[in-house]
């Protein structure tokens, strides 16, 4: 694509990226079959293809961005399924991600979506805030009727998550022979509603002989993609700050993330702080260790089976952080196969389930289209358990899967000494159903 930015617009590293982003798309559309928005619209300005032009044309003129821009930015999953497939290598991810900042500076968005937005990231990547904001959903629920669509979305979101029991908090040291040193990503949101997957990974890691240690905070992803760029850099530096000093202290052979969502940030930070002098050289040096939980057990390896864990059929649902943005594809189902379950595809599976971070609260519209399309594909399987790697995606799906909806750790876990999953366990509330036995 040709570009005619000025001399002076190119000093700003940011749009000297993005017009090397931009130079590379060739106008094939190749990627506006695999988009997800596309297909459900057909509306070439929901594709990427339409995306990258409209961007062009507000980064190139240096224009704020319009309404039409912003509607067509904020429909964008940032799923990354263009990137997988477009065949001229377009990073269309860190295209978005400016975008998106360009639109804060620039656009003044409708009060409702502002307060909205600004209540979103000054909740989620803080769990005390997230365990206060569903508390009060639960008082708002009855009022869910009268409230805007984004409201009503939030406070569904609210009661398909369940608040649960402490997090996992330390490590301790390993019985046996010690294989690596790695440290887990807390995380924000997953402690609250599902700190079972933490537990599960620990367990697991600890059997496989790893020692673990457990670093809290939020990565910044959730805020990184509402463009909020300030608060989004500065909770990532904290967090490099404090991964880069583990990894100098004790050593890490990996840093672990089990939210693939946290895994693909993680693994951009150093793209990130490319230009910060104070922290470019640590932020790339924790992208280069960080691993999927499944790409850690891969190399560790999975410690062996268990006896008495039923075979169960498993449709395994690749989060699209997962499969496109970190392109993590294989591990997951070579490690569900080999603990003993049988894994089953889902068809599209390259389409996202409408998840996407705060996605479904902002577009419940197209977030509700895409999880009932999913779902219809999972029941398809006939499977008797669905597991992904991200927990935006299990809350997504639990409620209308008609079957437990676990993290890939939770039954790897299972399948080698640990406990069943929580939602697999009898009386299993929201999201939890009990295994089909002719399954
Ligand atoms: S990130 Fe996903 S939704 Fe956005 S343009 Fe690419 S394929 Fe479409
Ligand atoms: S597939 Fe790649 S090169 Fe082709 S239109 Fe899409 S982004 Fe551009």
């Amino acid at each position: 694509m040709q570009t005619r930015f000025a001399e002076r617009q190119l000093a700003d590293p940011e749009l000297a990226a993005s017009e090397q982003i931009l130079r590379k798309c060739v106008h094939c559309g190749f990627c506006t079959a695999t988009c997800p928005t596309y297909v459900l619209l057909g509306d070439e300005l929901d594709s990427p293809r339409g995306r990258i032009y409209l961007i062009k044309e507000m980064l190139e003129h240096d224009r704020p961005a319009t309404a039409e821009v912003v509607r067509h930015v904020d429909r964008c999953l940032s799923c990354l399924s263009c990137m997988t497939t477009c065949p001229s290598g377009v990073h269309y991810q860190h295209l978005i991600d400016h975008a998106r900042v360009h639109i804060e500076r620039t656009y003044t968005r409708p009060l409702l979506d502002r307060w909205l937005r600004a209540a979103l990231a000054f909740v989620l990547p803080y769990p005390k805030r997230v365990r206060a904001a569903l508390a009060l959903a639960a008082f708002a629920r009855p009022f869910a009727p009268v409230l805007p669509g984004s409201l009503r979305a939030m406070l569904d979101l609210s009661r398909r998550t369940r608040p649960a029991a402490a997090s996992v908090s330390s490590s301790r040291p390993i019985a046996g022979t010690k294989r690596a040193r790695v440290a887990l990503l807390e995380g924000c949101v997953q402690t609250v509603i599902a700190p079972e997957i933490n537990a599960a990974t620990v367990r697991l890691l600890e059997r496989a002989g790893a020692e673990v240690v457990v670093v809290g905070g939020c990565c910044g992803a959730l805020v990184h993609h509402l463009g909020q760029e300030p608060r989004a850099h500065a909770l990532a530096a904290s967090i490099v700050e404090r991964l880069h000093a583990e990894l100098i202290g004790g050593g890490l052979d990996a840093i672990v993330a089990n939210a693939s969502g946290c895994g693909t940030h993680a693994k951009d930070y150093g793209y990130l702080f490319r230009n910060d002098p104070l922290l470019a050289a640590k932020a790339a040096a924790v992208s280069a260790k960080t691993r999927d939980i499944t790409e850690a057990l891969a190399t560790i390896g999975l410690p062996p089976r268990a006896a008495g864990v039923p075979q169960l059929a498993v449709a395994y649902h690749s989060a699209c952080s997962m499969q496109h943005g970190q392109k993590v594809d294989a591990e997951p189902r070579r490690l569900l196969a080999a603990a003993g379950f049988e894994v089953r595809e889902i068809a599209e599976g390259h389409l996202c389930c409408g998840s996407a971070g705060t996605y479904n609260v902002l577009q419940p519209e197209i977030a509700v289209r895409l999880r009932e399309r999913k779902l219809a594909n999972v029941a398809r399987t006939h499977a008797a358990v669905v597991a992904t790697g991200n927990v935006g995606c299990i809350t997504q799906l639990a409620a209308g899967a008609g079957v437990p909806v676990v993290h890939t750790v939770e039954l790897l876990d299972w399948a080698t000494g640990g406990p069943p999953p929580r939602a697999l366990q009898p009386g299993a509330g929201a999201g939890g159903r009990e295994l089909r036995a002719d399954r």
